[in-house]
């Protein structure tokens, strides 16, 4: 028989928010009792108090991973041991698909379907994969005069400081708190203050699946407070920060202070390069997708449309078509987009638009606010600027919401120093018929990621992802993301 559809309103109305912090396998209050209120992004209404941690629950945090892996009771264990662990996290998540995706959808406003189908599934693959590949890592033997043997083996690094942003919170915690636990080290999660409530699910979770007490600990709060205490903390080996340009700054300077490695996954303006001889009918849907999935608000938004002059009109023509007939509206409701995460993301994306028209630029069509948008969301209408000049803020800085710019170039030489003229370098995409051409795009273009006739296609967890300049450094995702969370140690035996 056929599940029931599930009726999401009665789900919300039903729903009992635990804001605490998940410490030594225990959820528990912070250490002053401090709370702050978080609401939901749709209509305003009050979903829950989060825990406020500060320095001392961060302390406590850190305490509880340092116990955990000095014991060896999780890094102890064999690779096929945190293998069955975690692949239990993986199905358990599936098991609460129903929960997470309303946590999600609630907390940070992306339409339930899209939570449902993308953000469960994606995050429970992701621990699946790296729990499949954790048994099939093989160490390496040095080439070695005949008289020594030398071996080069892959550790735990300790304890991982981990702190994400808000825009896919789930999907990013699988990516890295799943590497990080795959690879034997104990974690301590710091998820934003917008949207942490699928992360605190996922602490309770991962205590079911048989993750020992203290390999994750969750400790939710302001950036400025249980963010800037686990970062600037000495007790921790590695930190992985995912989240703004300014902000990863600042991780990395306090990585400096205690020489501890950093993995910053960054912003981006990610150039959909469409050559004269591409299959439009194929690139439209990409085209537009890649720009408003999330709202705009994902770090690899393909938010710059280059198009090659002899084709212009008529792409931003079709282009304009699809962006008219975009409806956002409340994220119960499935529409094509959901609000902004919050009042300051709306004033972000308002001030961008603002640009637009005081530098006279084209506005060639915008998407639909539907009636019943509630008055508290933060709803934007969907925005294709065209004929923008690649040097325009507008071209140039990440505006994390819904607003696409389409750049004429002139040749092939041309394209390329639009799409590589901007400080970031996270994701490119390449349309054209011509292979060669598109072979010497991919290289050329200063990125981590390039699509050719397509946007994000296998863009799972065996796909190595990450960017160059302000986009940030190191990996995540693939078997680059386990070596990331491992520290390479050399035995060398002289045995004669
Ligand atoms: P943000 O930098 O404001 O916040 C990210 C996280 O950092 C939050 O948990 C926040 O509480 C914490 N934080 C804030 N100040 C801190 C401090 N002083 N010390 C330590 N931690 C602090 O970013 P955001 O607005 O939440 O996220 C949006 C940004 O994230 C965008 O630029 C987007 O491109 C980027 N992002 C990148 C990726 C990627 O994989 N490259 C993925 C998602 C988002």
């Amino acid at each position: 028989m056929n599940k029931p559809a599930t009726d999401w309103h009665a789900a919300a109305s039903a729903l009992r928010i635990d804001g605490r912090a998940f410490i030594g396998g225990q959820r528990v209050a912070t250490a002053s009792g401090e709370t702050f209120a978080k609401t939901s992004p749709i209509d305003g209404r009050m979903l829950g108090d989060i825990a406020r941690g500060r320095n001392e629950d961060v302390d406590t945090a850190v305490a509880s991973a340092r116990a955990a892996f000095a014991d060896a009771r999780w890094a102890g264990k064999a690779p096929a041991a945190r293998k069955k662990v975690l692949q239990r996290f993986a199905e358990k998540i599936l098991a609460a698909r129903d929960e997470l995706a309303l946590l999600e959808t609630l907390d940070m406003g992306k339409p339930i379907q899209y939570s449902l189908a993308v953000d469960v599934g994606a995050t429970a693959r992701t621990i699946a994969w790296y729990a499949e590949a954790v048994d099939k890592i093989y160490d390496e033997i040095a080439p070695t005069a005949a008289s020594a043997l030398a071996l080069i083996t892959r550790e735990p690094m300790g304890v991982i400081g981990v702190v994400v942003p808000w825009n896919y919170p789930m999907q990013i915690i699988g990516r890295s708190v799943g590497a990080a636990l795959a690879m034997g080290n104990a974690c301590v999660l710091k998820p934003a203050e917008e949207a942490c409530l699928t992360a605190l699910a996922i602490g309770r979770i991962a205590q079911q699946c048989g993750l020992p007490a203290g390999a994750l600990n969750i400790v939710p709060g302001l950036g400025e407070e249980a963010g800037a205490a686990l970062t600037a903390h000495a007790g921790v080996q590695h930190l992985s920060f995912t989240g703004s340009v300014a902000t990863g700054r600042l991780v990395q300077a306090a990585a400096a202070k205690h020489t501890v490695p950093v993995t910053l996954e960054l912003g981006g303006k990610s150039p959909q390069i469409v050559f004269a001889d591409a299959d439009l009918d194929a690139a439209l849907p990409f085209l537009v997708n890649a720009g408003i999935q999330n709202a705009g608000q994902t770090c690899s938004a393909g938010s710059r449309i280059l198009v090659e002059r002899s084709r212009f009109d008529e792409v931003v023509e079709r282009l304009a078509q699809r962006v008219r007939a975009l409806k956002v509206g409340p994220a119960l409701a499935d529409l094509d987009l959901g609000p902004l995460i919050s009042k300051r993301q709306h004033e972000i994306v308002s001030h961008y638009l603002g640009l637009a028209r005081d530098a006279g630029l084209s506005i060639a069509a915008q998407g639909e606010i539907v009636d019943s948008a509630p008055a508290g969301g933060f709803y934007v209408r969907p925005t294709l600027v065209a004929a923008v000049p690649a040097a325009h803020a507008l071209a140039q800085e990440e505006i994390f919401g819904p607003v696409q710019v389409v750049i004429a170039f002139d040749d092939e030489a041309d394209a390329l120093r639009i799409a590589n003229g901007t400080p970031y370098g996270l994701v490119a995409g390449v349309w054209t018929r011509d292979g060669s051409r598109a072979l010497r795009m991919a290289r050329a273009l200063r990125c981590g990621q390039v699509f050719i006739n397509n946007y994000g296609a296998g863009g799972g967890v065996e796909l190595p992802f990450g960017g160059v300049g302000a986009s940030g450094h190191g990996r995540e995702k693939g078997f680059e993301a386990l070596y990331g969370f491992s520290a390479l140690k050399t035995v060398a035996i002289l045995h004669g």
